[in-house]
């Protein structure tokens, strides 16, 4: 291949950093000023310039203008960075970033299936350049982050979630694999917009919406093979669960919406309980907020009670309330409720506000889930620790606008004793001279390790264990130092070491299952994991 070229393609393109030795055997000479430079100088002007951007949609893009033109060291500067950077490539940058992907959109950075591509998925997928793929996440687009139906402008987030499972898990880059299903949108907005990228119709629903994901998912695997993880992202909730259940039979497929906020959430209470005493089972659990978020919590904790206290799961589920737009889920409700739900219909007298729930069921936990800001109340704060020592308040509703309450308002309304997550970042607050760090809870934390784990072990199924599993290596992850400033989660700084622990985890849960198919068993699963994590450093060209 020419210089000129190599210069031009993303997978091998090192720019100023190509050795007199590369210049020469490659034809790169003339074609690059005369300075070498190192990875780490490029680093760190690129980083300069990063922060010379006052508007986080430009670092977005420059970001976006790195990965197409030097992947290598895209990623170098995301690993070195993790804190600064996840929120430019990922949540809430990317979130604005679909909002303007019409605009914005420069050359295409993954698949497109569209309702005009039915009976030819196969097709399209061999138009894909890479053919061994171990990682897609896929997305129709109807429910991004808490923005709602963007159509086909969602692809911004398969393409920053699997820029995640690289840098944070070590997922090479070359086998992941973007993807936009587009069966229309029902934004009006978008629809006017001449500008708009996707197909301009209505969604389609039922019988035509399920044959395309159908042939989409028969495709992947016969494309694909069987160890081929489909992670299915930013789907409404009813086609979320529909999908999740009706494939998860058939292929690896995993929700992040809904199994990997459970699996981040539950390992911020398993680290809590630490701190705040008593079992899993101990505790009673309330909800605001029913949908992907809320119940998949909800089952993975009255999974793990299950477990530790060998209870059917029927019996652990009564410890957990759920309340969503109606009031609390009850009994009584059961004829009306989406399926979902019925598991938490509850023998109870109908209760319509949470502040009313809060004071009737007495929880010791309470998770907000229902993407509404504001609505944990100074009456709701307070109300908490008039029966709890140490109250756990979960914030998770996300963008920061919608959460629960700020970090601020849980430390002060309950006078210091909250243990206090949220799912958008908060600044530490200082309250009666006590400095208290507010955990994110962040669905990076486990993504990235699980799909590692499930490519080293070769799995061919997501078993609900393996969530477990996860939950269990990360809530290991968080020291006594982070417990005594008020954390529940590991700092992400050492996200690569955390997501080692927790494929090696997930890992030896798949093959304890029989579901894994590399063998035989590596006998240190956390070395192996680490020697089989992308490293962005650049190899040398003979
Ligand atoms: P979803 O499936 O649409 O569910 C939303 C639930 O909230 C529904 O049960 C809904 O009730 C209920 N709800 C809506 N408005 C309400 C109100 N005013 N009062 C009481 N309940 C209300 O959404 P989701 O996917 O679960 O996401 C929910 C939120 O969690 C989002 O903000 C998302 O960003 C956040 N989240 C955070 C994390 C994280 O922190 N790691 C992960 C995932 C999601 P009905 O069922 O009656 O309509
Ligand atoms: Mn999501």
């Amino acid at each position: 291949a020419s210089g000129y070229s190599l210069l031009r393609d993303p997978h091998h393109n090192k720019g100023l950093a190509f050795t007199e030795k590369e210049r020469d055997a490659h034809y790169l000479r003339g074609l690059l000023p005369p300075v070498c430079i190192s990875q780490e100088l490029q680093e760190k002007k690129l980083m300069r310039s990063l922060r010379q951007y006052q508007v986080p949609l430009q670092r977005y893009m420059a970001m976006m203008d790195l990965q197409e033109r030097n992947e290598r060291l895209f990623y170098k500067l995301l690993i070195d960075n993790v804190e600064e950077l996840l929120p430019v490539v990922y949540t809430p940058t990317v979130g604005e970033a679909c909002q303007k992907y019409g605009c914005i959109f420069r050359r295409p950075q993954g698949l497109y299936i569209s309702l005009k591509e039915k009976g030819k998925i196969l097709e399209v997928l061999k138009n894909w350049p890479e053919r061994s793929i171990q990682v897609i996440v896929v997305t129709d687009g109807e429910r991004i982050l808490g923005l709602g139906d963007l159509g086909s402008q969602g692809m911004g987030i398969p393409v920053g979630k699997l820029s995640l499972y690289t840098a944070l898990g070590g997922i090479h880059p070359s086998s992941c694999l973007p993807v936009t299903i587009d069966v229309g949108t029902n934004n009006e907005q978008l629809l006017n917009d001449e500008f708009y990228i996707g197909l301009r119709q209505k969604r389609a629903t039922g019988q035509e919406y399920a044959e395309l994901l159908h042939e989409f998912m028969t495709a992947v695997k016969q494309n694909y093979g069987e160890k081929v993880i489909v992670q299915y992202e930013d789907f409404a909730n009813h086609n979320a669960f529909e999908l999740l259940a009706k494939y998860s039979k058939s292929h690896l497929v995993f929700n992040d919406d809904i199994q990997g906020t459970a699996s981040v959430v539950l390992a911020g209470l398993v680290a809590a309980l630490k701190v705040v005493g008593r079992t899993l089972a101990e505790h009673t659990f309330l909800f605001l907020g029913a949908g992907e978020a809320g119940t998949g919590i909800a089952e993975l904790i009255a999974l793990e009670m299950s477990r530790q206290t060998k209870a059917p799961i029927e019996e652990t589920r009564k410890k957990i309330w759920l309340v969503d737009s109606k009031g609390l889920i009850v009994s009584s409700r059961k004829e009306s409720l989406q399926h979902f739900k019925k598991p938490w219909a509850h023998e109870h007298e109908p209760v319509k506000t949470l502040l009313d729930a809060v004071k009737t069921i007495k929880p010791t936990v309470l998770i907000g889930s229902s993407g509404v800001g504001q609505t944990f109340t100074k009456e709701v704060a307070e109300a908490m620790p008039s029966f709890n020592e140490k109250p756990v308040i979960l914030a998770l509703s996300n963008p920061t606008s919608q959460s629960e309450c700020t970090a601020e308002q849980a430390y002060s309304w309950s006078e210091g004793r909250a243990i206090f997550a949220s799912g958008s970042p908060f600044d530490p607050v200082e309250y009666n001279g006590k400095l208290f760090v507010p955990g994110q809870a962040n669905n990076a934390y486990i993504f990235p390790g699980l799909g590692l784990g499930l490519v080293i072990s070769g799995a061919i199924r997501v078993h609900d264990e393996m969530l477990l599993a996860a939950s269990e290596a990360l809530a290991q992850q968080v020291t006594e130092e982070n417990f005594a400033n008020g954390l529940i989660y590991p700092p992400f700084t050492i996200i690569r070491k955390i997501s080692a622990h927790i494929a090696a985890n997930v890992a030896a849960k798949a093959y304890e299952l029989g579901l894994a198919t590399h063998l035989p068993r590596p006998a240190n699963l956390v070395k192996y994991a680490e020697s089989r994590m992308y490293s962005p450093l650049y190899r040398s060209y003979r």
